[in-house]
């Protein structure tokens, strides 16, 4: 019995729960998936492997999934900074994703957003935007795991110029499957608010997801504009809406979620609603704070998302992890809050658990995909070591992710890239963004 793979001298976070780290410790990989985890202080011990990498006393631990991004959006990614979010919504974004965005354009945007996410040690991300039969082919092509999910609103959108097709967009999109390879890539639906959708809208959509048992993701309580909207509209609070709707349940993933009542942390935790933290973003728009810690006391699986690169800027989960420990220490004026073990949690097996992808990834776990990265440690900023949780949380950057692995392929090797070709495709990202600041200039209010 041999392994494909053997990664040893590695300290080894299985973020299995209760499990402490293991020094000495190895993975070893087969048929794409983990075939063991262990500690042996002689690779000689082990069995054979076909590759064997020394990780030179780096920290092994599982992928960090994304469970929020619009990755296509990478292309706004500095274009519109800090405006009213109506007037970066109205003047800047809507009119450049109607005007300049093509799918051509996602496609490449999103291998861009790729390339960054594998740098920052992500090796699954949940995407939702337009023309995402574009995302698909690209996070395909960047051996990414991903949930992806086909923008819906009730106007004009890219891809969808008459809204009352949205839904048949939608559905196609999920029946046809493109060139992803299904046991990597699952297709979703992504009702982009309870404001930007009417009720058939996201009812039907949710019947469509229902059907398949894949995920329903939608904006919710992002601001308090939004509460008061959909509180003159209905009478309710958007969660207390959604819920009237029907559209609750543990297949839905909430996003932002940060204007609750405790009556609405109650119905998502009853409903068993999947929270997708984003706190970068709900600061950079000046949203708000979400109340993490309350919904995670009642027990509400919570995981951490990006958001699209306009409001962040990046796509970092090494930001998201540091943003949201601090965020609500200093909000609840309690230290003790979102200690950094339970962060990098959310970072990885919370977050599979998000996206009902549980059982495969999230945590070391032989039979589980091998969706592994190596963080270098060996680094004055993370010497000395005490506590690895820590220092992923407090010191620790997306720069220090070394090797990057999806079900047992190499995305990131020795920090180079494998599966996208920088040199390539740089040139061509530099030239769109040169054409997106010309249609930006034409916009009226921004000559
Ligand atoms: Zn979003």
């Amino acid at each position: 019995m041999s392994w494909d793979c053997l990664i040893h001298n590695a300290l080894v976070l299985t973020l299995e729960p209760g499990a402490a780290p293991l020094g000495d410790g190895y993975v070893a990989v087969r048929g794409g998936k983990i075939a063991a985890v262990g500690q042996a202080a002689h690779p000689a011990e082990l069995p054979p492997a076909r590759e064997t990498l020394n990780a030179r006393g780096g920290l092994i631990l599982p992928g960090l999934v994304n469970t929020h991004a619009h990755a296509a959006m990478v292309w706004f990614r500095g274009l519109a900074d800090d405006l009213p979010l109506q007037a970066w919504l109205t003047d800047v974004i809507f009119p450049a994703e109607a005007g300049w965005l093509n799918p051509d354009r996602v496609y490449e945007g999103t291998l861009l957003a790729a390339a960054e996410m594998i740098r920052g040690g992500t090796t699954t991300v949940a995407d939702g935007y337009f023309y995402e039969t574009e995302v698909r082919r690209a996070l395909a092509q960047a051996g990414l795991r991903a949930v992806v999910a086909q923008g819906v609103v009730d106007f004009p959108a890219p891809g969808v110029p008459d809204p009352r097709d949205n839904l048949k967009v939608a559905a196609a999109f999920l029946e046809s499957g493109g060139e992803a390879p299904p046991d990597r890539i699952t297709s979703a639906i992504f009702c982009h608010s309870p404001y930007t959708c009417g009720e058939e809208t996201l009812k039907r959509a949710k019947g469509l997801t229902r059907d398949r048992g894949v995920p329903y993701f939608i904006h919710v309580a992002e601001t308090r504009e939004e509460v008061a909207q959909i509180q003159r509209k209905t009478g309710l609070s958007p969660v207390a809406y959604l819920e009237s709707l029907g559209v609750l349940d543990e297949l839905t993933v909430a996003v932002h979620c940060v204007w609750l009542s405790t009556a609405d942390e109650e119905i998502l935790a009853r409903r068993r609603v999947k929270v997708s933290h984003t706190p970068e973003s709900n600061l950079k728009l000046a949203a708000g704070v979400a109340p993490i810690p309350q919904l995670l006391a009642r027990g509400v699986t919570v995981g951490l998302g990006t958001d699209g690169a306009a409001s962040n800027n990046d796509l970092d989960l090494f930001g998201e992890m540091s943003l949201a420990a601090r965020l609500h220490k200093v909000w609840n004026r309690d230290p003790t809050l979102l200690p950094a073990a339970q962060v990098v949690a959310l970072a990885t097996r919370e977050g599979a658990r998000v996206l009902g992808l549980e059982e495969r990834i999230g945590t070391l776990t032989p039979g589980k995909e091998a969706d592994l990265i190596v963080v270098e440690l060996n680094r004055p900023h993370l010497t000395p070591l005490y506590d690895p949780y820590s220092h992923l949380v407090y010191a620790a950057g997306a720069a220090d992710v070394q090797h990057v692995m999806v079900g047992g392929r190499w995305l990131l090797h020795h920090r180079q890239l494998k599966t996208l070709n920088w040199a390539e495709l740089a040139p061509r990202l530099k030239a769109g963004s040169r054409d997106l600041a010309r249609f930006c200039q034409k916009l009226p209010g921004r000559a």
